[in-house]
């Protein structure tokens, strides 16, 4: 579904990407683990068009997007669901979602899935007027999510679902990550919890200072001694 080739980026004089090579098949939950600063956020903005790229190719169903606008990406089923804090905070949780669906013109597709979202995420229905801003951070997650999917994508980008939250809302966060796997979400997850992460995904990277040092399937990886001795403490 996902082919990523030789991938570089550069942020100034740093290389937060070294020709990465990265592959994610449909239906697939992979999950790309590496320490503060490896280069994970770096390449889930990569795949959603939100910086540069200087080298490197990324194919998403046989087409080429290395070029293509954030926008178009959205519009072709990649979704990026961002680090918790990063909704709008001064907008109410319905704005958010309704800000989700940008791409879409469809009203009542919009409105049934926004109801969806809110059958998927209970805690947001109840507080669908609220301002995002003042949300908890575990709500402010899941809205980052549902927002996410807003717009029906067939590959979700997840950026660190479980930073800073309490274990009861990661497991309810992690309950529905499986949840939208098992309804044909492909999904890449960004995690520094990496026992959670190999525990829900079947294949991972490992990331190091911006290349890619080991991949396996996740089973593998959590049995993997180097893996064991740097991620899983
Ligand atoms: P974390 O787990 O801490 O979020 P990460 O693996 O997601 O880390 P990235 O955010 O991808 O890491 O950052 C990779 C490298 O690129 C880091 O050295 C970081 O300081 C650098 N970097 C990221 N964004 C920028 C930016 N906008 N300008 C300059 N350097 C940046």
């Amino acid at each position: 579904m996902l082919e990523i080739q030789k991938l570089s980026v550069n942020y100034g004089g740093i290389q937060a990407l070294q020709a990465i090579d990265l592959e994610i098949n449909s239906g697939e939950i992979v999950t790309l683990i590496g320490a503060n600063g490896a280069g994970k956020t770096t390449t889930l903005k990569a795949i959603s068009r939100l910086l540069t790229i200087r080298d490197g190719l990324i194919i998403y169903k046989e087409r080429n997007i290395t070029r293509e606008p954030a926008h178009a990406v959205v519009g072709l089923g990649i979704a990026h669901s961002p680090e918790g804090r990063r909704i709008l905070a001064r907008q109410t949780v319905l704005d958010n979602l309704q800000l989700g669906a940008y791409t879409r013109s469809d009203r009542l597709g919009i409105k049934a899935d926004i109801e969806q979202q809110f059958l998927t995420f209970p805690r947001l229905a109840e507080r669908r007027d609220q301002l995002a801003g003042t949300l908890s951070g575990g709500e402010q997650q899941m809205l980052a999510i549902a927002r996410a999917l807003m717009s029906r994508p067939q590959l979700l980008l997840l950026d660190e679902p479980s930073l800073g939250l309490a274990p009861a809302i990661v497991r309810e966060i992690f309950t529905i990550i499986q949840k939208l796997h098992d309804a044909g979400v492909t999904i890449l997850l960004v995690e520094q919890n990496a026992t959670l992460a190999l525990q829900y995904a079947d294949r991972g990277y490992v990331l190091e200072a911006g290349r890619i040092t080991l991949t396996g399937a996740a089973g593998q990886l959590l049995s993997n001694d180097q893996v064991r001795k740097a991620y899983l403490g």
